[in-house]
């Protein structure tokens, strides 16, 4: 198969006139960075949110245009309102209702994040998503943490998902332990290193919401990319999220990094359930007692002086990180133990706020860039 070039897609893009009639969708700015990976093209035509609906028509063309292309494998296309933070409360309405007509049959989506990488949001993400399952919900997974899916892994899932319909335009999520699981993973080679920016994510996210075959849900929960960047802001506005947690580790930086995610949310307008303090202090299995290795308590004390409810805290323990790597999360394979029974505690934290209705959105603000 001939190698497709972004060259030979914008030419092709710059043949397609722009809604306004001036000039053609390129040179009217309307597309994003075009990533090219095994013959599958993805980028975002820039939207009015006001003009949502004629967006979506012109979006299916230039898939199509692009799908047509010799060497092009899949073409994804995505919409995005890429708008300055502090207008998010408008756009997120639009393009988040049309996310949510992807999803048939999902109550909430719950997104798990963090201000930085490696302090346990994925593993957090998975026990809470057990923890909720435990409570008698359908739950699903969506890995949307491009820097490093980990899903596969943490659930021990190997291979591509299968084609749910005849064509093969839809998959069918994975399953294990019960809970339907869409990865990143799956759609992106591991070892083509891609940068990533906010309309990207979204192409792929809305690829994994719409084309995949999700069963009733309750609750889906969204491993969010780490950090606060261009990327994880597009995700948090454009995704409809019912409410988001944040994991913290109790180190001083990191409750700054834990901050800024906060702030993300709130700009966004998306509710705050509240923080999780993992790594929280470490019970030696020698002398059985408890060091609190990295000053415990900061996210405590940091949630209630943020207004932000405090959801629980996990202590540093082997078995925790040796299970994960097994692809066995503690909740499903050690169900008894002190981990199991306070992540199933933040999940009931976390449902009671969500189906409670407590969550209220907060005011809008405007946040000047410093
Ligand atoms: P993130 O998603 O924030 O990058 P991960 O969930 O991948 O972080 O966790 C980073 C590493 O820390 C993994 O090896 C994981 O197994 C380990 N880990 C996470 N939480 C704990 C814990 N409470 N005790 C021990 N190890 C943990």
């Amino acid at each position: 198969m001939t190698d497709i070039s972004k060259e030979t897609v914008l030419a092709a893009l710059r043949r397609i006139a722009a809604p306004d009639g001036r000039g053609n969708i390129v040179s009217s700015g309307l597309v994003s960075e075009i990533a090219i990976t095994d013959g599958k093209v993805m980028f975002a035509l820039v939207a009015d949110p006001q003009h949502m609906n004629s967006m979506e028509s012109l979006r299916g063309v230039v898939e199509k245009v692009v799908a047509e292309l010799p060497g092009v494998s899949r073409a994804l296309v995505a919409l995005t309102a890429e708008q300055p933070p502090a207008r998010a409360p408008g756009p997120k309405v639009s393009s988040a209702q049309q996310l949510r007509n992807g999803i048939p049959g999902v109550k909430h989506l719950v997104a798990v994040a963090s201000g930085k990488g490696g302090v346990g949001k994925s593993t957090t993400a998975i026990n809470v998503a057990l923890g909720l399952q435990s409570l008698g919900l359908k739950v699903a997974v969506l890995d949307a943490d491009v820097y490093g899916p980990s899903m596969p892994k943490l659930f021990g899932l190997a291979g591509k998902p299968e084609a749910s319909d005849a064509e093969g335009k839809r998959m069918k999520p994975m399953s294990r332990y019960g809970i339907e699981v869409a990865s990143i993973g799956f759609l992106v080679d591991e070892d083509t290193p891609m940068i990533w920016r906010g309309p990207m994510v979204m192409s792929a996210l809305t690829q994994l919401l719409r084309e995949v075959s999700w069963g009733e849900t309750d609750v889906m929960i969204v491993d969010m990319p780490p950090g606060t960047g261009d990327a994880q802001l597009t995700l948090a506005q454009q995704t409809p999220l019912s409410g988001a947690i944040i994991v913290s580790t109790p180190q001083d930086l990191a409750l700054i990094d834990a901050r800024k995610g906060l702030n993300m949310f709130r700009k966004v307008n998306v509710p705050v359930i509240g923080i999780v303090e993992n790594m929280s202090y470490f019970v030696c299995t020698k002398c059985g007692e408890r060091h609190e290795i990295f000053g415990h308590g900061g996210a405590r004390e940091e949630a209630a002086m943020l207004g932000v409810p405090f959801l629980g805290e996990v202590p540093l323990d082997t078995e925790v990180r040796i299970r994960s790597d097994r692809g066995e999360p503690v909740v499903a394979s050690m169900p008894n133990s002190l981990h199991a029974a306070i992540y199933r505690d933040i999940a009931a934290r976390v449902w009671a706020a969500v189906e409670g209705g407590e969550l209220s959105k907060p005011a809008p603000r405007i946040t000047v860039e410093s």
